[in-house]
């Protein structure tokens, strides 16, 4: 039997229900969990925010394991065999159709009608198609990525889905070397886009939010200046943005908090002519005022949304993270881990913001 918490409904407890050995179809890949991690997601997916979720559910989108069985041979996206004990992790996102009007003529694939999501729009009668859970099928066509030599787990689970995620944003924001950039949220995806941004040359890095801790965190992914929300006002934050600019504003501005006040504020914070990313505003968190004159067409501003990821933002990320695991401190962002058994108090202390990254661990690995 395999342990998997299940769950049943929105708002419900999580449960731990038993399901028999699964039995491999050809191409599928039987992985043991070591990791899996608890996000935002997951919190939108218990308050019931997220439309399309069929429900009951193994939560889970982001996860690592050991390969136990493969069914006939299958290959990662590098052509090589996917063996025994292989320490793997995947695209969380299966059956994009690779042949619909979006995935075709606006090749953009992150919009394709039917892809689904591990651990989010696949239901719990589908199969062990969720993280949380002591195994996990990966279906035929799913993308497999060894992890890099040398690099654990929690090197990687430690910005998890926000790692591809604040990739992807900082892909979209076309940072140019010595660039201002500042990021509004200090979770994983803004800490990721830090990093990123860092590394895409810009000049100056200064991250907004809170708390404290994530701040300090933010600090040793080098951003140069935290702005602590607690402490300042929206207006003393802009403030001091415009000090450090010369009055003018950062030349990119990227939102990865998931408020939506966020928003008109980014607007403000970012200099004329300048780019603001938004990739936090994941669920429907309501309407805010903005004013289309004077933050958006007078300023020349250039506004792009971010949604998603594929595969190309989980591979270079992950090479990313190999490449400057010793600079940047990806794995200390996982601060807890949970058995299975103690799935709702993880819940809890992520949706209390108490983490910056919450692991579930079904099996004996630890980070
Ligand atoms: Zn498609
Ligand atoms: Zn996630």
């Amino acid at each position: 039997m395999v342990r998997a918490v299940v769950m049943p409904k929105p708002m419900d407890p999580l449960e731990i229900r038993e399901y028999p050995d699964p039995e491999l179809r050809a191409g599928d890949v039987l992985l043991e969990t070591l990791c899996s991690e608890i996000c935002g997601t997951d919190i939108h997916l218990h308050h019931g925010r997220l439309a399309g979720v069929p429900y009951p559910l193994i939560p889970g989108h982001v996860s690592v394991g050991r390969v136990l069985e493969t069914a006939g041979e299958v290959f990662d996206v590098d052509g090589r065999p996917v063996t025994r004990d292989q320490v793997v992790t995947f695209l969380d996102v299966h059956e994009t159709c690779g042949h619909c009007w979006h995935c075709l003529v606006a090749r953009e694939a992150t919009k394709c009608p039917s892809r689904k999501v591990y651990g989010i729009t696949y239901g719990a009668e589908d199969g062990l198609f969720g993280g949380w859970s002591e195994r996990i099928v990966l279906q035929p066509g799913m993308k497999i990525l060894p992890l890099p030599d040398g690099m654990e787990p929690h090197d990687y689970m430690g910005a998890g889905c926000g790692l591809s995620t604040g990739f992807h944003a900082v892909e979209r924001a076309d940072i140019r070397m010595d660039d201002v950039v500042v990021v509004q949220g200090a979770g994983p995806v803004g800490l990721s886009a830090a990093a990123f941004a860092r590394l895409s040359g810009a000049g100056r890095v200064i991250v907004i939010g809170a708390p404290a801790g994530r701040l300090e965190f933010a600090r040793r992914f080098e951003a140069d200046d935290v702005l602590d929300i607690d402490i300042l006002s929206p207006a003393d934050r802009l403030q001091t943005v415009l000090e450090m600019t010369g009055g003018r504003g950062a030349d990119v501005v990227i939102e990865a908090s998931g408020n939506p006040a966020a928003v008109p504020e980014g607007l403000d914070l970012a200099r004329d002519g300048g780019t603001y990313v938004i990739v936090g505003q994941y669920t429907d968190a309501g309407d805010v005022a903005v004013n289309p004159h004077t933050q958006i067409n007078a300023k020349h501003l250039d506004v792009r949304g971010c949604w998603g990821t594929a595969f190309t933002h989980v591979y270079r990320g992950i090479r990313m993270i190999a490449r400057t695991r010793n600079r940047f401190p990806w794995r200390e962002m996982v601060t807890h881990a949970f058995p299975l058994e103690e799935a709702n108090e993880g819940l809890e202390l992520v949706a209390g913001f108490n983490s910056v990254k919450a692991l579930i661990t079904p099996g004996s690995w630890r980070p």
